[in-house]
């Protein structure tokens, strides 16, 4: 259940941004995320629910767009976005280029997750 740590500091962050703009209330909340966080967008609102209880974030809209991991292969320069075999779950499964097979590659997109905006009122 890695989403509770990062459903915290992504409240976090939005709570301090709201803080710094002077904001009464947030409305809405534009989060990415990539897939190989295996991040469980129900689950993240379900928590960010929670725990903006009592909070200026109580009640916001939560827009959560799931970001396609890119790869960018290392032998044969292939660019681009891979295919997604399985449901990931505890582990992280071997990236291979899905063009030569290669492991040796830098993942790009797809890795992170954060937040894009903010509205608030
Ligand atoms: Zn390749």
């Amino acid at each position: 259940m890695h989403e509770i740590s990062i459903a915290g500091a992504i409240i976090d962050a939005v709570l301090d941004a709201a803080r710094k703009n002077e904001a009464k209330k947030v409305e809405e909340v534009f989060i990415e995320i990539g897939e190989l966080t295996a991040l469980n967008p129900e689950q993240l609102k379900f928590i960010f629910e929670t725990i903006t209880a009592g909070t200026i974030a109580e009640g916001a809209r939560y827009n959560i767009e799931v970001i396609k991991p890119l790869i960018n292969c290392k032998k044969c320069e292939y660019n681009g976005p891979i295919e997604f075999f399985e449901k990931l779950h505890f582990f992280l499964p071997v990236i291979k280029c899905p063009k030569c097979g290669e492991t040796e590659i830098d993942i790009i997109a797809g890795r992170d997750c954060c937040v894009k905006k903010i509205k608030i009122s």
